[in-house]
């Protein structure tokens, strides 16, 4: 994300508040819910489920911006969770 970016972003946050964004969020999760369910049924297009990703991860950011604006516990949790999916999943660990 760049500066300017991260700028717009927060201005967004503070002007619309964190309940709003949590409602956002919500919306934004159900519409690419919404998406990927048609998409099993090969009634959505990639390009359709991109731009729901665009604007999950853009209200996302938001989020992470009020609940860990240092981004370190979301980061450490990242890291535990993927090695995590690395040693069961992908090592095969988990037989
Ligand atoms: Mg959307």
């Amino acid at each position: 994300m760049t500066a300017k970016e991260r700028d717009i972003l927060q201005s967004n946050l503070s002007k619309q508040g964190i309940e709003t964004e949590i409602s956002v969020a919500i919306e934004e999760a159900a519409e690419l819910t919404k998406e990927l369910t048609k998409k099993l049924r090969g009634m959505s297009s990639d390009k359709k489920i991109c731009e729901e990703i665009a604007d999950l991860q853009i209200v996302l950011d938001q989020l992470t911006m009020y609940f860990d604006p240092d981004d370190e516990k979301i980061r450490l949790f990242r890291q535990f969770k993927i090695k995590r999916l690395d040693m069961f999943y992908v090592k095969g660990d988990h037989q």
